[in-house]
């Protein structure tokens, strides 16, 4: 599991992540919701080790990695826009982060392919990606985050592009791939349905603070304070 203690991030005046204290269990599916600017993007960061923070700690399956770097951490990113590298095939697209890790070409090969396989893309690692649609692109973005058997998997808006019939079937695929996986999951959205859909529990921040964290359920009945009921009546 995640052990976020006293996260703060600042950027110059701007507090982006204000003293969060946060607890995500081991293959949960937790999702962060808030208006934009809230932090969650940063919170992610901070996860994923692109963001230093400027106090408190973050602890993976009781590790302190707060100042492990990216590659160490084996966490997997998926971004809202699918940032696939145009000039290489899918298959080298997937297999870069082994690439980056010094796995021998062969292996690296064969996991892409496997991961390819997860997402249901086999038949696709020879294309280039802007051969592919928007949805088989962000699938090969997720195959490429879990390529290397990450513990973690981040996901930042990963479907905001997707047209809405796309959206719902690639929420039925990560919701699958993650059980199969057995894979902890932190995942941003704009969409409350999304997020009540998916999420197991629901995390909602407003100017770097959690106001609420609870199973999806919950939200409605017993919202924590004014902000979380303003907020979800106000997505309703
Ligand atoms: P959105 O829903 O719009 O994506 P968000 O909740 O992801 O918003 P963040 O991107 O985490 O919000 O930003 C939180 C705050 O930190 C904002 O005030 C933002 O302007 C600021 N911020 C984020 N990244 C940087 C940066 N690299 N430099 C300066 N300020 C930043
Ligand atoms: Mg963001």
């Amino acid at each position: 599991g995640i052990e976020i203690r006293g996260l703060r991030k600042a950027f110059g005046q701007v507090t982006a992540i204000d003293h969060l204290d946060l607890d995500i269990h081991p293959g949960e599916f937790l999702a962060l919701l808030g208006p934009s600017g809230s932090g969650k993007s940063t919170v992610l960061m901070a996860l994923a080790g692109f963001e230093p923070p400027t106090g408190g700690t973050i602890r993976i399956d009781g590790e302190d990695c707060t100042h492990v770097p990216p590659h160490r951490r084996n966490i997997g990113m998926v971004f809202q826009h699918y940032t696939l590298f145009p000039h290489m095939s899918v298959l080298d697209n997937v297999a870069f982060p082994l690439r980056m890790r010094g796995v021998a070409k062969e292996e690296r090969r064969a996991r892409a392919a496997a991961a390819l396989e997860t997402v249901r893309l086999g038949a696709f690692g020879d294309r280039l990606p802007k051969q592919l649609s928007g949805g088989q692109q962000q699938r090969v973005a997720i195959a490429r985050a879990i390529v290397y058997n990450p513990r973690v998997l981040l996901m930042d808006e990963p479907l905001s592009a997707l047209d809405k019939n796309l959206r719902e079937e690639m929420q039925i695929e990560i919701k699958r791939l993650q059980e199969s996986l057995g894979i902890t999951v932190v995942f941003v959205t704009h969409d409350q349905g999304e997020a009540l859909t998916m999420a197991d529990r629901v995390a909602i921040l407003q100017s770097g603070r959690l106001q609420q964290i609870s199973p999806a359920r919950e939200l409605y009945e017993r919202p924590a304070n004014l902000f979380a009921a303003g907020f979800i009546g106000e997505m309703n």
